[in-house]
């Protein structure tokens, strides 16, 4: 099942050229009041709702995909946890150019003596809208990233059952100021993460140790890539995540992007895709 938002965070269900409107099984989901339990509600609910969303009467509203608004599929993470590099061939890439990983000269260690780190989450949006450049002044990159969504709470889980503990997977853009400051606070700006076109379901694409990704900017290919060459695989990075902090339904995990990151300037378009997930256009402005 591919489950977007997109308007006025109405729910969707995405098949081919067609969305589905199913926002009335929002109204299954448990009444909140302050304070809301952490994590988000809606991909906490997906196993309940399940049967709802692929049951929607014959007389739900289907729209034209292309006329819909796409906005993050999941809409109030509790994280954004995200890889550095994660992928052999962007190590060798950083290794060359390393005055523009400036302060990051420990890049060439292994991933898990660097760790993770964590992006804003009011940095995320949608397909459907603008990546909005606030410094044209300073190089600032795309990274195209397989993105995992966690469906259920899990903490210290072992790599041989961390897949027990995935919603679903959609395409991930970490956008990135080079620089000297902390990643933490050059990645996160107001649009510098985006999540799209759609959340595909696990029992839908079982497998992602193997899916083809890659990021054209103005119809030039500039990464591509294929989820085998991840130096942490998926559940080596639940694994290693959950051994610091509990991942919660709606936390996001980016994991990594493979070479070719380059400069992304106002004006430009790119199209990121990824094998068994679709693809989606994405707008460079500036702020
Ligand atoms: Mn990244």
């Amino acid at each position: 099942m591919r489950i977007c938002q997109f308007d006025d965070h109405r729910l969707g269900i995405v098949n081919d050229a067609a969305v589905r409107d199913v926002t009335a099984v929002l109204g299954a989901l448990p009444a909140q009041r302050y304070p809301f339990p952490p994590g988000d509600l809606l991909i906490a609910g997906l196993p309940r709702l399940k049967d709802a969303l692929s049951a929607a009467p014959p007389t739900t509203p289907i729209l034209p995909l292309s006329q819909v608004r796409l906005l993050s599929p999941v809409a109030n993470p509790g994280k954004i946890v995200a890889a550095p590099v994660n992928y052999r061939k962007h190590l060798e890439e950083v290794r060359e150019h390393a005055d523009l990983h400036h302060g990051n000269a420990g890049h060439q260690e292994e991933i898990r003596r660097r760790g993770l780190f964590l992006k804003a989450t009011s940095s995320l949006i949608g397909a459907s809208q603008p990546v909005l450049l606030r410094h044209p002044d300073r190089r600032t990159d795309h990274e195209v990233e397989l993105a995992v969504i966690i469906g259920k709470t899990c903490s210290a889980v072992g790599r041989d059952r961390a897949l027990e503990y995935v919603a679903g997977y959609a395409i991930g853009l970490d956008i990135t100021i080079r620089g000297p400051e902390e990643r933490s606070f050059r990645k996160s700006l107001d649009t510098y993460t985006v999540l799209g076109p759609w959340l595909v379901t696990v029992d839908e694409l079982p497998d992602a140790s193997a899916l083809e990704l890659a990021l054209e900017i103005n119809g030039e290919t500039r990464q591509h890539a294929n989820t085998r060459d991840l130096i942490l695989s998926v559940p080596e990075l639940i694994e290693f995540a959950s051994s610091f902090y509990s991942l919660l339904p709606g936390d996001i995990l980016l994991t990594g992007t493979p070479e070719g990151v380059a400069p992304i300037q106002p004006g430009d378009v790119m199209r990121a895709s990824i094998e068994g997930i679709g693809e989606m256009t994405v707008q460079v402005a500036a702020a």
